[in-house]
């Protein structure tokens, strides 16, 4: 079979390669960082800098297709790699992704809400813009962030000079204050042909910035849950995209209003590996390489909660838990707010 070459190495990566051996394919992983945790289930490894041109030539050699699982790899990496094989998702999708602002620009382009938003780059424009937009708002830096990192908070005005300082000098946008009864997010698939799979939309709590649980089924009307849908396929649409991609959404009076979009397998779609007869990670690697996308029908309630630091000393418990599937990560070291695993808790429809 072929080979799949995916830029990142950490659980999502680790997730792409259990799924792209049950399809009978290897994968090559490249990371920078020492012992990625899906080094040790993928065939290949390479670790190496961004950069090391020798390195990406060789890891191209080994592969037929690249995909990745995290968005932020350097432009000049793609560059080299996409003179040997196709990228998928491909480069527009991560030039959209990597940045905030482009991200909101290219949303509101397609006629989907945001919350509304200005770029900022000196303390002067936040103080104009937080005239406009009002408090409460959020301040991130267009680029880089995640679990919540990179975001400061401001209740009033007087909060500017301690957010911008907080970006130190990074580029920035601010966000209005959304008042969203609660989150949700749709884990969509397209495939090379055009074909368009959604899963069921999850519900999302964050704790602490970071994804705490996702539930299925979500608290939404039908009507919500076919806006989340058919604004998931316009986005797949409109980017011409294949492979998996994740879209976090608030949930509103006003209706469904985008919060960000991330050109991957998404932490909020991990409860499908339990929940479906085909997961978001089988889903991802079916458009990668060009097979039709398989059925992602929901057949049970799932609850997926995150297992963050330590809350894996708690493993044992879990494991004795029924009707739990147990996913860890192999992670060596335990670090507050790291990923070290998750667990789906299910109840089969009847
Ligand atoms: P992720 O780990 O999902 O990539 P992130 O660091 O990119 O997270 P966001 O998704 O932008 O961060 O924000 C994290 C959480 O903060 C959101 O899920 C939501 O709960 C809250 N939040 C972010 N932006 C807004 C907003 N404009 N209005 C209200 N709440 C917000
Ligand atoms: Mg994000
Ligand atoms: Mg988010």
């Amino acid at each position: 079979g072929a080979t799949i070459g995916i830029l990142g190495g950490g659980q999502l990566g680790r997730m792409l390669s259990v799924a792209a051996a049950r399809l009978g394919f290897r994968s090559h992983i490249f990371d920078p960082g020492a012992n990625p945790p899906a080094g040790e289930v993928a065939a290949q490894v390479t670790t190496a800098p961004w950069d090391d041109e020798a390195a990406l030539a060789a890891f191209a050699d080994s592969v037929d297709v690249v995909t990745y699982e995290f968005e932020n790899i350097p432009t000049a990496t793609l560059d080299i790699l996409q003179r040997h094989h196709p990228i998928r998702p491909g480069r527009e999708a991560l030039r959209i992704s990597q940045d905030r602002l482009t991200e909101k620009t290219f949303l509101q382009g397609l006629g989907l809400k945001t919350a509304p938003y200005a770029d900022i780059s000196y303390l002067a424009s936040l103080q104009a813009a937080l005239r406009d937009i009002g408090t409460p708002a959020i301040l991130k830096t267009r680029r880089f962030g995640y679990d919540g990192k990179g975001q400061a908070r401001l209740d009033s005005i007087d909060d500017a000079a301690h957010a911008h300082a907080a970006m130190q000098g990074a580029p920035a946008i601010l966000e209005g204050f959304v008042a969203f009864s609660h989150e949700v997010s749709v884990i969509a698939a397209r495939g090379l042909q055009g074909d368009v799979a959604c899963f069921d939309p999850g519900e999302n709590v964050h704790r602490d910035g970071i994804l705490h649980t996702t539930t299925v089924p979500a608290r939404l009307t039908p009507g919500q849950r076919s806006d989340a849908i058919l604004l998931a396929a316009n986005i797949l649409n409109a980017l011409d995209y294949v492979g998996v991609l994740g879209v976090e959404l608030f949930v509103t009076s006003d209706g469904l209003i985008v919060n960000e979009i991330a050109p991957r397998v998404h932490n909020s779609g991990h409860w499908t590996q339990n929940g479906c007869a085909v997961d978001q990670f089988e889903q991802h690697i079916r458009a990668v390489v060009g097979w039709p996308l398989g059925d992602g029908h929901r057949h049970a309630d799932v609850v997926m909660e995150n297992l963050i630091g330590t809350d894996i000393d708690r493993v044992a418990t879990l494991a004795a838990e029924p009707d739990t599937a147990l996913h860890l990560y192999g992670k060596a070291e335990t670090k507050p707010g790291r990923k070290m695993g998750h667990v789906n808790r299910i109840r089969r429809l009847s």
